[in-house]
């Protein structure tokens, strides 16, 4: 499937002006020194989208992404993660270390991100749930999808114990799915599987099947030099289910995606990610035992030289300003990690 290049490149906003650069980057020195005081700021990305998305402007979009990748690439040294767990492992990262990830497996991240990632010469590493591969859809991206399209001002979706929503304005529709999303996020996964299915009976809406990665994409990112990491099958929440269901969801994910790519996976992104709320010691035991060189949490901050190589931080960039969002990655450097 043509996966590959797209337009989106040449129209792209210009990366951050070259004299802000060296001033930058000796700001981000004294914080990230390298060496044995070194600091390795992980970045999570979900979805890079073509252009704005009105009901979630705080999202990823080309030129968003494409400005922060020439901020990034200007100001830090971007390492693949699997180098970095080694600089980390030996005590010798460069000054300034960052590596970029993406979670879930979004079809955008082949189509969108991969051409401005290799514009910058930036590696990444994507995060697959094997579950949804090839025409299959989060539950999540459902209830989105279901309310964004939903017609008229109201939607009562009381009769499935989820009341009612205004949702004539954008603000509102907005609200509504992110009160639907906490609603469900926590349910058992069946039951919040039924839960959507009823959604999709009440709304007349139908959701797209290509929001996820078809097999092939996985494959053009891992030949375009990408690493590729497990995110389990069907990306539950670990702590929620029995310990045998845990590890299989993650030992799957793992033999799945060796076979699409014909190649170790070694990196493991935990669901969710929230240290002690969304996996707990044993899990991490379990990443450690299936046999992953290193995992990645949800946890804000940092990673150090001594820092839990199956517990690291990451952190969600947000701000559209470029000088606000260099104060925020050297702010982040500073906080103290949780993990369980
Ligand atoms: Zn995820």
């Amino acid at each position: 499937m043509a996966a590959g290049e797209s337009g989106y490149v040449g129209m792209l906003a210009n990366p951050m002006p070259s004299w802000t650069l060296l001033p930058s980057r000796a700001f981000l020195n004294l914080f990230s020194p390298g060496g044995s005081r070194g600091r390795l700021t992980i970045l999570i990305y979900h979805r890079v989208l073509p252009q704005l998305d009105a009901l979630f402007p705080g999202e990823s979009d080309a030129e968003n992404f494409d400005h922060q990748m020439g901020q990034l690439a200007g100001c830090f040294k971007i390492m693949s993660l699997l180098d970095a767990v080694r600089g980390l492992r030996e005590g010798k990262l460069p000054p300034r270390a960052a590596c970029i990830t993406f979670d879930d497996g979004y079809a955008d991240n082949a189509e969108i991100a991969l051409p401005i990632l290799k514009k910058h010469d930036i590696p990444a590493t994507f995060f697959v749930s094997t579950g949804f591969l090839d025409g299959g859809r989060m539950w999540n991206d459902t209830v989105i999808e279901l309310i964004r399209g939903a017609p008229g001002d109201t939607l009562d979706l009381a009769k499935i114990g989820l009341g009612q929503f205004e949702i004539g304005t954008l603000p509102q529709r907005r609200q509504a799915i992110n009160n639907v999303l906490d609603a469900l996020k926590y349910l058992p996964l069946e039951s919040r599987q039924s839960r959507v299915e009823e959604m999709c009976i009440l709304i007349p809406v139908i959701p797209s099947n290509n929001l996820m990665m078809t097999s092939d994409q996985v494959r053009l990112l891992h030949s375009a030099g990408m690493e590729i990491g497990g995110h389990t099958v069907n990306h539950p929440i670990l702590s929620r289910l029995q310990n045998d269901a845990a590890c299989a969801e993650i030992a799957h994910g793992k033999e799945i995606l060796e076979g699409i790519i014909h190649a170790p996976v070694r990196l493991f992104a935990y669901p969710n990610g929230k240290p002690g709320r969304d996996y707990a010691t044993d899990h991490v035991r379990m990443v450690r035992k299936i046999g992953f060189d290193a995992a990645v949490s949800t946890a804000h901050g940092a990673a150090r030289i001594g820092s839990d190589l199956y517990q690291l931080p990451r952190f969600t960039p947000w701000d559209r300003e470029s000088m606000r969002f260099m104060f925020r990655m050297a702010q982040n450097m500073l906080k103290p990690v949780d993990t369980v």
